[in-house]
């Protein structure tokens, strides 16, 4: 991809957008002058579909109308409404129909998940998650690790950037995994680093870790309708995420999971269980015999939040609208691309990215940082958002900026880098 600087080019490359009326189809947030704000907090909460409102109102609407006959009745009811996000879901992340579902929250299903992915034995009993993960990611580890009567000092094994450098260096990891592989019984990493940015390579970690006998779960929150995935053929054990990021279904909504054919068939896995994921023929005979459900959905708890499942289902038909993931992506790595040439063109030696520069190591996200002396990179942030501009700081020291290919245009990006060298000027 060749860029140019000037509006121009920027003008161009929305003419040329086949995802450009896709922006339509979003609430976009105002300024107090009534402008659009520059929206670049996808990677954090995306926004809201027009349809969002007509599929909940819908739901709303069968609950007052039918009550509880709501459940089998209407053109969604709800026993069944999990499903109706099922294709989708599977699609989102290179999955088959029976390895995905939508449920629970984010966190409780990374719990899940390691109940029957992480059973420690003497000799291997070790978790091996980054550095930089997730707060609520590495507490789940942690206390998954005391829950079997084990100390983190024993059991968990971090990979960590090299002295100096802010990415992680796949040489370390699989040099982790050749020392210490015996010992290891789970790699719980995410898709992308929420902080940096960085894509790591899922499909090379899976192989290696599965020829050391270690099973791989990934924390897909900032790769789910970010970039596009095959985790049934990578092999993956198991993957959670959530909806309220790139997904654009609201904040706090429903999560999705995806557990591999080989262990979602397997209904002896041992695991938490809950009526919803009962045998579904059986599951109103109200017997005391827990039998799972032969799929991923066999790890669901409740019934769910149909209110949520709504708005889900909102998002994922505006992402089919738009020709899917692959084609989102392939817009978005025109659109971060022309953020990361614009920013080394024209602010080199103000602001600085961390992100991988290569495409296929980065998804829409740059996490930026400043590199004039005398600025400060909150101080710069507030300014931004003074100017109608939406990014979020990450301590200690990021500014996330991730245009989205669903609703940000290059005419975004462009103001946004002017309004950037006005700050710094
Ligand atoms: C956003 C995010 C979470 C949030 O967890 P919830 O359970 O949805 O609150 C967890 N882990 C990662 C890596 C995230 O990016």
């Amino acid at each position: 991809m060749q860029y140019q600087a000037g509006v121009a080019f920027a003008q161009e490359m929305d003419s040329q957008d086949p995802l450009a009326p896709m922006r339509e189809q979003f609430h976009i947030p105002k300024q107090a002058n009534g402008d659009d704000e520059l929206y670049f907090t996808g990677n954090s909460l995306g926004l809201q579909p027009k349809l969002t409102a007509d599929y909940v109102q819908e739901f709303l609407t069968s609950w007052q109308q039918r009550g509880v006959k709501g459940h089998f009745e209407g053109d969604y009811p709800w026993l069944p409404y999990h499903e109706f996000l099922t294709q989708q879901a599977a699609k989102l992340v290179g999955a088959k129909d029976d390895e995905v579902v939508m449920m629970n929250s984010l966190t409780a299903n990374l719990h899940l998940m390691m109940v029957s992915f992480y059973q420690p034995t003497s000799s291997r009993f070790k978790i091996l998650v980054e550095d930089h993960a997730f707060p609520s990611d590495h507490y789940a580890v942690e206390s998954q690790i005391r829950h079997h009567g084990l100390t983190p000092q024993e059991a968990l094994l971090l990979w960590k950037p090299r002295a100096g450098e802010e990415l992680l260096n796949h040489q370390d990891l699989y040099d982790l995994i050749e020392q210490q592989g015996d010992e290891i019984a789970l790699l719980l990493l995410p898709g992308v680093q929420y902080y940096t940015g960085q894509v790591l390579d899922m499909r090379e970690i899976t192989r290696r870790a599965h020829a050391k006998g270690i099973l791989v779960g990934f924390d897909l929150a900032h790769a789910a309708g970010n970039l596009a995935m095959e985790l049934h053929s990578w092999q993956v054990d198991f993957a959670c995420w959530c909806s309220y990021k790139y997904l654009n279904s609201g904040a706090g909504s429903v999560a999705g999971c995806f557990v591999h054919q080989r262990h979602a068939h397997n209904t002896q896995l041992p695991r938490f269980a809950g009526w919803w994921g009962h045998d579904k023929q059986s599951r109103f005979l109200m017997g005391n015999q827990f039998h799972a459900i032969a799929s991923a959905e066999g790890w669901q708890l409740s019934n769910p939040p149909i209110l949520s499942l709504a708005a889900i289902r909102a998002s994922f038909d505006v992402i089919e609208q738009a020709g899917g993931i692959q084609a989102m992506r392939e817009k978005s790595v025109k659109l971060t691309g022309y953020l990361a040439y614009l920013l080394k063109n024209e602010l080199a030696g103000k602001i600085a990215f961390i992100t991988p520069d290569n495409p296929k190591e980065r998804g829409c996200q740059l996490s930026l940082m400043v590199t004039l002396p005398h600025l400060n990179g909150k101080a710069l942030m507030a300014q931004l958002e003074a100017r109608g501009v939406v990014t979020d700081w990450r301590e200690p020291n990021v500014i996330r900026c991730a245009p989205a290919p669903l609703y940000n245009s290059f005419m975004d990006v462009y103001r946004f880098v002017q309004i950037l060298k006005e700050c710094l000027a």
